[in-house]
């Protein structure tokens, strides 16, 4: 068909969309035969689209949109957030900001972006990293619970390295060796 897939993005749910001659589909199904079925994302519209599984070919599309395409600055806006979630949540060490300026050089319609959503990007880059990471503890008790859950990652020299008995215990950092060195 003679029809152009300009972007492939995730929702903030990570629900496949694709944007298909300015009209953003989400993903509804897949078919015995591997192809996919998306269908309009506006709630009204009941247009569906046939693609391939690798998402690269629209094989077929269903119905007319009863509404006007979506703006392009908008599919911009949602392909770029899309992506920088994405790369915030994989590289853990490399700042917001510096991820932001590296995909705003890359973009070729980077024109469509305003300075609003860029802080709007910042902001969901820092919410999309909190979640992956352990909350901080607000009290030497919750301290303490969490690190006789998690006393197995603590490890010097491939041994052991803290000793609790119970969640109430003095937390113990040492190893073998270094008992061994004190002992002998
Ligand atoms: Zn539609």
């Amino acid at each position: 068909m003679d029809v152009n897939i300009s972007d492939v993005f995730e929702t903030r749910r990570g629900k496949k969309c694709v944007a298909i001659n300015s009209y953003k589909f989400s993903e509804f199904r897949e078919n015995k035969d591997t192809t996919k079925i998306f269908r309009c994302t506006n709630r009204k519209c009941t247009v569906t689209a046939k693609l391939t599984a690798n998402l690269k070919t629209v094989i077929s599309i269903n119905g007319e949109h009863s509404h006007n395409e979506l703006v392009e600055e908008n599919i911009t806006k949602q392909t770029v957030m899309s992506l920088l979630k994405r790369k915030v949540t994989t590289d853990l060490n490399m700042k917001p900001n510096k991820l932001i300026r590296q995909e705003l050089r890359n973009c070729p319609k980077s024109d469509h972006l305003s300075h609003s959503d860029v802080r709007l990007f910042r902001k969901s880059m820092y919410e999309a990293r909190r979640k992956i990471f352990p909350k901080i503890p607000k009290s030497l008790l919750e301290a303490k619970a969490m690190m006789f859950q998690n006393k197995k990652d603590f490890v010097s020299n491939n041994e052991p390295f803290c000793f609790m008995d119970s969640e109430s215990s003095i937390p113990i950092f040492t190893n073998t060796t270094n008992m061994s060195l004190l002992n002998s």
